[in-house]
Formats: C-alpha cells, sequence, structure tokens
C-alpha cells in the first residue's frame, strides 16, 4: 500500500528545458544570441563521459550551442588553466563546466578559481558560494537548485518548514541548506558526526538525503506526509550478476510513509542536468544584460 505521491523529476525536468528552449529560440531570432555551454572533461573516467555526453546533446536539444573540450588524463594544471582563460575571454561562451572528478595531480579549487563567476554555471566558484550565502544575487549549483524547484513545486511556500539536509557537500548538501534558509526554513545540516540521526530525520518536514550510502533512510526515520527528496545514485547488485541503481532512502519503505517522495533514477538526476542548462542561459541574459528567466 503504497501512499506517497512520487515527484516526476524527468517529467519536470523535460518541462524546465522545454521552457529553457523556447527562450532560447526567441533570444536567437529576436537578439540574434546563441548562449553557448563550454563542457571540459579530463581523462577517461567513464561516469563522466556519460555525464558529459548527455550534457552535449541536451545542450544541443534546447538550441544551445555546445563547445566540448575533452583532454588527455596527463594534461597539466597549466595547460586547464589556459583553456579556461581561453574560454573566459570568449564571448559566445556563456557557461564554462569542468566535469569533476579531476585527476588527482590537479588541483580541483585552483581550477574551480579560474573560472570567471559570471560563466561558472556550476555555482562552485567561491564567489558565488558567497553570494549565495550572503542571499545575494548568484549562479546556484544545479543538483540543489533542482530539488528546490521541485520542492516549491510540491509545497509552494517552503516557509517555517523543518527542513533536514543529510550530508554538507560543497556540491550538494551545503548550497542545498542556503536555498532551503533563504526560502525561510528552519535548516539543520546533518553529517557523519551528527548524533541521532533518525530523530533529526523524524523532525522533517522536507528530508533531502545526500549521503552516497544505498538505502540508508528507512521509513520509520521519516515524518508521516514529509517531502523526501533522494539525492544519492548508488549502483548495487541486482542479483543475477546485473547492477541497479537506488537512492540513499529505501524507497519503497519510504513511500509506505512519505507525502512525496523523489525515485532514484528519474527524480533529481534529471533535474540537475535541466538547471545546468537554465543557469547557462540566465548566464547568457546577465552578460547582455537582457531580462532574465524566471
Ligand atoms: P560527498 O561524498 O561529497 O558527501 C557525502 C556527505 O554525506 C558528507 O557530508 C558526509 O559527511 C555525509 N555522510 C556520509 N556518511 C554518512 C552517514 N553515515 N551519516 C550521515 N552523513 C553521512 O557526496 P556528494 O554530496 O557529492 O553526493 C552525495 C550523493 O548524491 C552521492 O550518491 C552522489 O552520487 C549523489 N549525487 C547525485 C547528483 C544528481 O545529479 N542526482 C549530483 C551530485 C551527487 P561528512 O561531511 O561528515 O563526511
Amino acid at each position: 500500500t503504497t501512499r506517497a505521491a512520487r515527484i516526476d523529476g524527468k517529467g519536470f525536468a523535460a518541462g524546465v528545458r522545454a521552457r529553457v528552449a523556447d527562450h532560447v529560440a526567441e533570444l536567437t531570432s529576436v537578439q540574434g544570441i546563441t548562449p553557448g555551454l563550454a563542457v571540459v572533461l579530463v581523462g577517461e573516467d567513464p561516469a563522466s563521459e556519460v555525464y558529459v555526453r548527455n550534457k552535449a546533446r541536451q545542450t544541443r536539444e534546447v538550441g544551445m550551442t555546445g563547445f566540448e573540450h575533452k583532454l588527455a588524463a596527463e594534461t597539466t594544471q597549466a595547460e586547464l588553466l589556459t583553456l579556461l582563460a581561453r574560454l573566459n575571454a570568449d564571448p559566445a561562451v556563456h557557461g564554462i563546466l569542468v566535469q569533476l572528478p579531476l585527476p588527482r595531480h590537479i588541483d580541483t579549487e585552483a581550477v574551480l578559481a579560474a573560472i570567471d563567476p559570471a560563466k561558472d554555471v556550476d555555482g562552485f566558484h567561491v564567489s558565488n558560494v558567497g553570494l549565495l550565502a550572503t542571499g545575494q544575487k548568484a549562479l546556484v549549483p544545479c543538483t540543489p537548485l533542482g530539488c528546490l524547484m521541485m520542492l516549491r513545486d510540491r509545497l509552494g511556500s517552503l516557509k517555517g518548514l523543518n527542513a533536514v539536509v543529510v550530508g554538507r557537500s560543497n556540491i550538494v548538501g551545503r548550497p542545498m541548506a542556503q536555498l532551503l534558509l533563504r526560502d525561510d526554513c528552519t535548516v539543520t545540516v546533518a553529517h557523519r558526526h551528527s548524533r541521532d540521526l533518525e530523530a533529526i530525520c523524524r523532525g522533517a518536514d522536507i528530508l533531502v538525503v545526500a549521503v552516497g550510502r544505498p538505502r540508508m533512510i528507512p521509513g520509520d526515520w521519516i515524518k508521516p506526509g514529509a517531502t523526501v527528496i533522494d539525492v544519492g545514485i548508488n549502483r548495487i547488485e541486482a542479483g543475477d550478476g546485473r547492477t541497479r541503481l537506488v537512492g540513499d532512502v529505501d524507497f519503497d519503505d519510504a513511500a509506505r510513509v512519505a507525502g512525496a517522495i523523489t525515485p532514484v533514477p528519474g527524480g533529481v538526476g534529471p533535474m540537475t542536468i535541466a538547471c545546468l542548462l537554465s543557469n547557462t542561459l540566465t548566464a547568457c541574459c546577465r552578460a547582455h544584460g537582457l531580462p532574465e528567466p524566471e
């Protein structure tokens, strides 16, 4: 007896992409501007290659120009910084994304710092992090932005709700907490050292989980009626030698208790790329002093 509504991230993402595509078509026909997104991949990580391919395809599908830069694993940090300087200076490039993780010989923080904050569509540059943390106009990391959109769509105003974010990474947990705070939630951020995680989770009207541990959150950790956003993507053995993807929340168990929950796959994942395209459009509009999309 499943009770929770299944939040359709895949369908929601298609809607976001359609809105972006409409806006891009108008920009191109009326202003003669085509938003451009440069994606930089260093090395041959198979998962990263899949992400980059998907990003490139969806970039083209919404009518933007995609610039793909695939560099060898041996690429030096200096070479990468030279490429970023060129992309920063290129007026056809409105968004720059460096696919993480980078090979170990490259200093990730130095690379992220070298991206023009106005083109930093991943929102990882410290200047965007600081702008978000101080409630100013920033480019916001795509995964938490997608989560926020789904929460607002589901709940309307988030004002006064108890939000618990499990995980405090720079990519998901921390910016998610900032966005929820900006929307007037009472925010708790939990991590490895949190005591009585179960009780913390049970107090959540909104529970966002970004940990990377398959099905670590069971149904009885969830407040009845809560909205659950499962960011985790974990590959597990499915028996007979095959594998499948599961989230950080035990979906079937949680769905008996929650009011609404995102599935894995088909929840947060598709929203992340849609938000990347939306951020690229935003960066493009700001670069040209044009009104921004909603
Ligand atoms: P990180 O490994 O960077 O961060 C994991 C966080 O979880 C850390 O803050 C860690 O705490 C915390 N944590 C680990 N174990 C526990 C525990 N037992 N109890 C409480 N907290 C714990 O991961 P990311 O944030 O990058 O990613 C999290 C998950 O989301 C992964 O499965 C990843 O694949 C997925 N993901 C999905 C995306 C999407 O598009 N849908 C995009 C990005 C990530 P501490 O800080 O104390 O170590």
